[in-house]
């Protein structure tokens, strides 16, 4: 029989994140305080982030920074996640490509977000934190936040967009299952959505409200720290457990990928499964191209611009030097919750203008379609942003049918779309529309970071 699945012990969980900060060729920026200008230091973060990751985030220098045993204890109940060869849907395509996936789905909050919220909420906890916050759009990450904060012993309050409370009651109620509280935003617990309610009662929140909310919740309670899901270093760090696991995996099956892709929203999943591949290539020029797959509703690295611009909407974190879209990007309603964010994270916009990234743009139509061939040749049914990777494996699987190439290609499926069905449905009904915004549309949002480079 031939092997489809290739599977690690609980031993060989990784024991240390690797930190591509130390090793690229051209370091990130610096990141800058927003009124100074000057370069931001870890203690500047600690207010607002537990001092770990504060550190993590800033660090340059350690290329393996140690994963504590009771985080690997917790990744046991999921990790190692398994390598599968895609072999069905190679055959439905009739590629002579190999396909191999890793299934982060697998997690207890199905998806790779798990892996940072473990790691983030055990650190809280060492440092004597009680609190942790945080905002979810979709409920992606306040799933895996709750779950981790459970975990570790925390309270853990999420502040969930208004529209998406009310729409999404399953994530609502993962969250609640794993114990979290969960307050709809704007919410009158805070000043910041105090003011938004107070001009409009019926206002249906936005990630910039519930963002704004949680940081004024952490910094105003003792002992509560705020957590963020994605596009930040110390994020993308805890990622790299997925491509450690998968490089060990892929010498399992005797291959090395040509390809590795990933679905990009902030950059996390991306981070996880290429940087400890790209670690060959910066260090030994190993020829692997890395991929992000993106909506073409929200085009930062293929259409973006490489410059400074704010994190949120409201203008309230640092700079960044990052490809953005403009902080004041309006994102259309797309069923990818997750890839709706107008900038790329620092490392990723780093290496992306370095050329040791590309990255290409899709409809959502055809990621859901490439996403139902998975499902029905796999097995699995993917999160609306994991269709994304599916759809560029499956064009990139295409190029060798026709070029009669026999590369190797590896993706990371990030998560399932078991709570995302009501977008299957609308895909089914013919009623699901593509967006993507007009030149003009892109260079008015653009602007908007265009002025803080002045
Ligand atoms: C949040 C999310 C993403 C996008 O975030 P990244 O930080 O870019 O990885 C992708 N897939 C799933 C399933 C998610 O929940």
């Amino acid at each position: 029989m031939r092997q489809k699945k290739f599977i690690l012990p609980d031993s060989e969980i990784p024991k240390a994140w690797f930190n591509i900060q130390a090793i690229m060729p051209n370091k990130p920026m610096p990141i800058l305080h927003p009124g100074t200008r000057q370069a931001l230091k870890p203690q500047d973060l600690y207010p607002i982030f537990c001092e770990e990751c504060a550190n993590q985030e800033l660090d340059q220098t350690n290329e393996w920074i140690p994963i504590p045993e009771e985080v690997r204890e917790q990744y046991a109940a999921y990790r190692c996640t398994p390598l599968v060869r895609a072999y069905e849907l190679e055959e439905a395509l009739g590629t002579p490509a190999h396909i191999y996936f890793k299934n982060e789905s697998v997690s207890p909050a199905g998806s790779h977000k798990l892996n940072s919220a473990l790691a983030q909420a055990y650190f809280a906890k060492k440092q004597g934190i009680t609190n942790i916050t945080t905002e979810t759009g979709a409920g992606q990450w306040g799933g895996a936040l709750s779950y981790a904060a459970k975990k570790f012993g925390l309270e853990c309050a999420v502040y969930m967009v208004k529209a998406s409370y009310n729409q999404k009651p399953y994530r609502r109620s993962i969250m609640q299952t794993f114990g979290a509280a969960i307050t709809p935003s704007p919410s009158m617990s805070t000043r910041a959505g105090k003011d938004i309610i107070t001009v409009n009662p019926n206002d249906q929140g936005s990630l910039g409200c519930a963002i704004s909310e949680a940081i004024e919740l952490a910094v105003s309670t003792p002992n509560c720290k705020y957590t963020l899901g994605s596009v930040l270093n110390h994020v993308c760090l805890h990622q790299t457990v997925i491509g450690l696991e998968a490089e060990k995996q892929m010498a399992l099956a005797g291959e090395y990928p040509d390809i590795v892709i990933a679905c990009f929203g902030g950059g996390s999943n991306f981070s996880g499964i290429a940087y400890p591949f790209m670690r060959h290539t910066i260090l030994e020029g190993k020829k692997t191209r890395y991929i992000a797959a993106e909506p073409k509703s929200c085009p930062k690295l293929t259409r973006g611009k490489f410059e400074y611009d704010f994190g949120d909407e409201a203008g309230l974190t640092p700079l960044l030097p990052m490809f953005t879209i403009g902080h004041t990007f309006k994102p259309a309603t797309i069923h990818a919750g997750g890839l709706r964010y107008h900038g790329a994270g620092i490392i990723m916009s780093q290496l992306m203008k370095d050329g040791y990234m590309e990255a290409k743009d899709y409809d959502q139509t055809d990621t859901f379609k490439a996403g139902v061939l998975f499902a029905r040749t796999e097995g699995i049914i993917p999160a609306p942003e994991s269709c994304h990777a599916i759809a560029c494996a499956i064009e990139e699987a295409l190029k060798c049918k026709e070029t009669g190439e026999k590369k190797t290609i590896l993706f990371n499926l990030s998560g399932h779309g078991f709570v995302d069905m009501s977008a299957y449905d609308q895909y089914f009904s013919g009623e699901m529309v593509n967006y993507s915004p007009s030149e003009e549309e892109l260079a008015k949002y653009i602007a908007s970071a265009d002025a803080l480079n002045k």
